[in-house]
């Protein structure tokens, strides 16, 4: 794959220039290329001396190429000594190379110097720059831009290039166009917090960064441009939990006159035409779609990974979420696990106590030593996963069982349990009980946890999967008041609007939200899942002023507040907006896992830390007095 990504990218420097620095780059010379005069520019990436001749490894964007330095040149070297990353420029001739190195794909040639001119020094480099670097984080954050040398960061900031080219190639050929929104807009917080920027001209205003270009490309649609398309920059101030930036990078996308399935299909083709030109993976499409219900029933998650199955249990009914598996349950009582009446109670307490009990069948696990199991017990108890313990079945090759809490099972009571598991001998299964949310997340953080531990989910295997029919709103507890689940644009499905219209969105009791009719209104809503992740979310959206108003109410927005933040969307929509809809893909994710890593920083050229600092420029920083005055702006910490 990256030889195909280097042969697009390579540049050729043949055409003498007014000031010819080089005829070829480093990586480029070959045994095809023996005894001619070339000029090769670079930095000195290792010197090695052997008595009277120098060899020198010379570094470009394209590779490395072995310079030697022979007798006669080696006294103009002692008088010029060179270090590392010096710049260097040498003329000379292709040999062959007696100790050949299989590893590059110069190594079979060397230069053999014939006049050399150092173009600038280098200070002493605090970390070697090779693949394998001496180098810690910090020290490589604060000097990014040697960093930046490196092989394995140079691979990933290539293959950033060649998905971004790839998505634009396939919209262009969609009749996308990209427009560019603005940068200072205004600040309407729903969800993340704003950057805000304070405005010199305005005193005492300020612009917002965009969280998104969303309502800017939702007023293109009405505008005409049918078919929008951006690699923009979205900034939002978010406590970074691991592995977020405040500023990242979306394939922001809208389209006018569609339905969901429209979208879906447009978008699965870019991802099968990303993977086909990056990757050149082939992707059977459709990919698999799996309702929100679905998701959270079978993997206790709204983002499954797929790559492997170790699908849930629900031996306990959960009497909240899953209300329209709750009217099948009543219908077909028989078709849900709580049929070995475990909901009937079976004597074990904890069990009996719960909320939700789920579980999992961890295959070819069944021998467990106790060390084992011990440490998947402390693993559920640690803070992050917050559970108070865990119950096993081991399902023995030879078809017996053993159980952590025998003694309030029968032996066919084990059995029944385990088959309404799925198990198969061989299989160790875990099961969790307690409230229910926290429990689902704990056993959809097992399921992850015990498929690593069994190497199941292999970076170079891509699994992808739409969700959809995700709900319209989710409860705010801080705030006591509903929020859209992905945003106050989206439309909920068509036979949910009267909910929506009819209910008043106040809540009793906020403990029991998810008996309010707004718990089950479902949202034009889908996400595409890239294994485990989600890459890229986005709906179909409301498009009449009545109904965006009927929602900001919903969210609890006074009309003088939904007119004062989004009256020019309001208004647009009384001219003429047509049905629309659209996604966002996050494009440092899917360019990490496509790169086979879990760090979107590793894809970014200039990152910030996890406290949203820049270490190489040092910000944020303060800034000068002046700035303050011309702002009219007083700074009063509290
Ligand atoms: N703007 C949305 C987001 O950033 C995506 C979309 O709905 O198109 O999540």
């Amino acid at each position: 794959m990256l030889g195909i990504l280097y042969k697009s990218l390579s540049i050729k420097t043949r055409n003498p220039l007014s000031k010819m620095y080089r005829t070829h780059t480093c990586g480029e010379l070959r045994t095809t290329d023996f005894d001619k005069e070339i000029t090769l520019s670079g930095w000195v990436q290792t010197i090695r001396k052997f008595g009277s001749i120098t060899f020198v490894d010379l570094r470009d964007r394209y590779g490395l190429t072995q310079l030697l330095f022979s007798e006669s040149l080696n006294e103009k070297l002692d008088a010029n000594p060179l270090g590392r990353e010096f710049v260097l420029q040498v003329k000379g001739k292709v040999n062959a190379r007696s100790n050949k190195n299989a590893n590059i794909p110069t190594g079979d040639i060397e230069i053999l110097v014939s006049e050399f001119s150092i173009l600038n020094r280098s200070a002493l480099p605090p970390f070697t720059i090779q693949d394998d670097t001496d180098g810690g984080d910090d020290i490589r954050m604060k000097y990014r831009f040697l960093d930046l040398r490196r092989n394995a960061v140079k691979k990933n900031i290539e293959l950033r290039y060649a998905v971004n080219r790839a998505a634009r190639n396939y919209l262009h050929q969609h009749n996308f166009i990209d427009i560019e929104t603005p940068f200072l807009i205004k600040s309407t917080p729903e969800g993340a917090r704003d950057f805000v920027v304070p405005s010199r001209m305005n005193p005492g205003q300020f612009y917002a960064l965009p969280q998104s270009p969303q309502t800017f490309k939702q007023l293109l649609m009405v505008s005409g441009y049918d078919r929008y398309y951006q690699i923009v920059k979205c900034f939002r101030d978010e406590d970074l939990r691991a592995d977020r930036q405040p500023e990242f990078t979306q394939i922001d996308c809208e389209m006018a006159f569609v339905e969901q399935e429209d979208i879906l299909q447009m978008f699965e083709g870019m991802v099968k035409y990303i993977f086909k030109e990056v990757k050149d993976l082939d992707y059977n499409l459709p990919v698999q779609r799996m309702t929100w219900e679905d998701a959270m029933w079978n993997y206790g998650n709204d983002k499954p990974d797929i790559r492997f199955d170790m699908k849930l249990t629900n031996l306990k009914f959960p009497n909240t979420i899953f209300q329209s598996r709750k009217k099948a349950s009543e219908v077909s009582p028989a078709g849900f696990p709580n049929a070995i009446g475990i909901e009937g109670g079976t004597g074990f307490p904890v069990f009996d106590n719960a909320e939700t009990v789920l579980a999992i069948a961890v295959p070819g696990c069944s021998d467990y030593s106790r060390k084992q199991t011990d440490e998947l017990i402390d693993w559920v108890k640690r803070p992050q996963i917050g559970m108070g313990g865990l119950a096993f079945i081991k399902y023995n090759v030879d078809n017996t069982l053993k159980s952590s809490f025998d003694k309030f099972f029968t032996a066919e009571k084990l059995k029944s349990l385990a088959e309404k598991c799925h198990a198969n001998p061989g299989d160790l299964i875990l099961i969790l009980a307690g409230k229910e949310e926290r429990t689902r997340k704990a056993i959809s953080d097992l399921r992850l946890y015990m498929a690593d531990r069994l190497g199941m989910r292999n970076p170079e295997e891509f699994k992808l999967l739409w969700v959809t029919d995700f709900p319209l709103f989710e409860y705010d507890n801080e705030s006591n008041r509903w929020v859209a689940r992905h945003h106050p644009f989206t439309s909920p499905k068509p036979d949910h609007i009267e909910v929506m219209i009819n209910n008043d969105p106040s809540i009793a009791d906020a403990d029991n939200y998810l008996q309010h009719p707004y718990a089950n209104i479902k949202a034009n809503a889908y996400d595409m899942v890239l294994n485990g992740n989600e890459v890229g979310g986005g709906s179909i959206r409301i498009y009449q002023r009545d109904l965006q108003e009927k929602m900001f109410a919903a969210l609890g927005m006074s009309r003088e507040e939904s007119q004062h933040k989004f009256g020019f969307l309001l208004g647009a929509f009384e001219y003429g907006a047509p049905p629309h809809g659209g996604i966002a893909y996050g494009f440092d994710r899917l360019c990490a896992i496509i790169g086979g890593s879990e760090t979107i920083r590793d894809f970014i050229a200039f990152p910030k830390n996890n406290s949203g600092r820049d270490v190489m420029m040092d910000a944020p920083s303060t800034i000068d007095d002046k700035q303050f005055d011309e702002l009219q702006i007083k700074l009063d910490l509290k």
